[in-house]
């Protein structure tokens, strides 16, 4: 059912009886543009609707990750995609009319992709650095959360680390990206998932059944559900720019890349 304009809904409502959306970029990272059906069509506020489709290209804000923009097209209508919510598994794509207005059925689909490569240099590049700060400073690291929008940052648990070891690291990401190394994805059965418990965000998993698992060569493996380069040597020239310790519990390494 359709509601009538005016009539604004909260999320649950909007996705009732939705079933999870097929993420297709979690297996597929470099799709730029493709089709998918609009199941539900919820109007919003001036011009803006809420839309859910049954599949994405589109990454939803979540992991530390900003959401994708971009663009639907579908026969009679366009609209541009402002933000993408992973509520409970099904995706609300947050739209603002260009032409027409949206209704049920095919749209093509194409993804902001000068953005999404940044994120995706960023989270990479946010990778390398758990691996980097677990060798130097010789211990398994705990990631507490991660933004990789604006001010880019990783946090950890516990006390933030001398500024020469923090040097140290990044000289060694560094090295790493100017020697270049292949970033792969896999999918686990969380019981098989042993390999992991070294990983700087296991306390932090959740409890799902297929764990999606990123591997840059000759690092240990994180499962993660965001999107990478193909290797790190796409990432560019990483600079920390700051450290912080934000509480007793942890720090933050703010970076960037360029
Ligand atoms: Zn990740």
């Amino acid at each position: 059912m359709i509601p009538t304009a005016g009539v604004v809904l909260n999320l649950d409502q909007i996705v009732q009886g939705c079933p999870a959306t097929e993420l297709l970029y979690l297996r597929e990272m470099d799709l730029q543009a493709g089709r998918a059906k609009v199941t539900r069509v919820v109007p919003d506020k001036s011009n803006h609707f809420y839309l859910v489709l049954d599949k994405s290209i589109f990454h939803p804000k979540g992991g530390g990750q900003p959401s994708d923009t971009g663009k639907l097209s579908g026969e009679n209508f366009q609209v541009n995609v402002k933000k993408v919510i992973d509520h409970g598994g099904v995706l609300v794509y947050w739209v603002k009319v260009l032409t027409g207005t949206p209704v049920l059925g095919e749209v093509r689909c194409e993804v902001d992709f000068e953005n999404r490569r940044l994120f995706s240099r960023r989270h990479s590049a946010a990778h390398l650095l758990d691996h980097c700060l677990s060798t130097i400073t010789k211990g398994a690291v705990q990631t507490t959360d991660s933004w990789l929008g604006e001010d880019s940052y990783v946090g950890y648990k516990g006390k933030l680390p001398d500024p020469e070891l923090l040097k140290d690291v990044e000289s060694m990401a560094r090295q790493m990206i100017s020697n270049g190394a292949q970033i792969t994805i896999k999918f686990l059965n969380r019981n098989e998932a042993d390999e992991l418990k070294n990983a700087p965000n296991f306390e932090r998993l959740p409890h799902l059944s297929e764990l999606r698992i990123v591997t840059i060569t000759g690092c240990g493996p994180i499962p993660c559900g965001g999107t990478h380069v193909s290797d790190i040597s796409l990432i560019g020239e990483l600079s920390l720019q700051k450290s912080l310790q934000v509480d007793d519990n942890g720090y933050r390494l703010y970076f960037a890349i360029s």
